[in-house]
């Protein structure tokens, strides 16, 4: 029975998991949109020294040129190239920003107040040398990296099979 009792749980989690509602640019109340939907291949590593090497944000694998909406309300900081490299930055707010790496098109400029859900950025390939191209996605509170996952709400597996496979 217990066996049963396990089986039951598993199958309602699943099934909660797969009923929750999600659509590019909208999530739960519980937090920010995803910027692009995907499987994160790499996760948040803050190292001990700010100097040492880590990774300040996570990779959420995303076919090249791919739209980035903006997770949540608030205005471009920074959006054009860095060495060559196309960024952009989006102030939300409270001491929070987010911060999008490695693009092949920034679609909003310094200054623009963007909304939930709106086309900020397309995707590059991501950092170099990656096997998978991806979007790098930090979120800086009061000036330091924190862990992004903290920030987005739920993916469902719903999400995950609307998909488009990674070439
Ligand atoms: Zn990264």
């Amino acid at each position: 029975m217990r066996a049963t009792g396990r089986l039951l749980a598993s199958l309602l989690a699943i099934f909660c998991l797969a009923t929750t509602p999600i659509a590019r640019g909208v999530t739960s109340s519980a937090g920010w949109a995803w910027p692009v939907l995907g499987p994160v291949i790499r996760g948040f590593d803050l190292p001990d020294d700010p100097y040492a090497s880590g990774h300040r944000g996570i990779d959420i694998a995303a076919s090249v040129g791919t739209v980035i909406v903006a997770p949540a309300d608030g205005t471009v900081s920074f959006a054009g190239p860095v060495g060559g490299l196309l960024f952009l930055t989006i102030n939300h707010g409270g001491g929070l920003s987010s911060t999008y790496s490695w693009l092949t098109a920034d679609l909003v400029r310094k200054g623009d107040v963007v909304t939930r859900g709106q086309p900020v950025a397309l995707t590059g390939w991501g950092h170099a040398g990656a096997p998978v191209p991806h979007l790098h996605f930090g979120v800086k509170l009061d000036g330091a990296y924190v862990d992004p996952l903290a920030y987005l709400g739920p993916i469902t597996l719903a999400a995950f099979v609307r998909l488009a496979p990674i070439p």
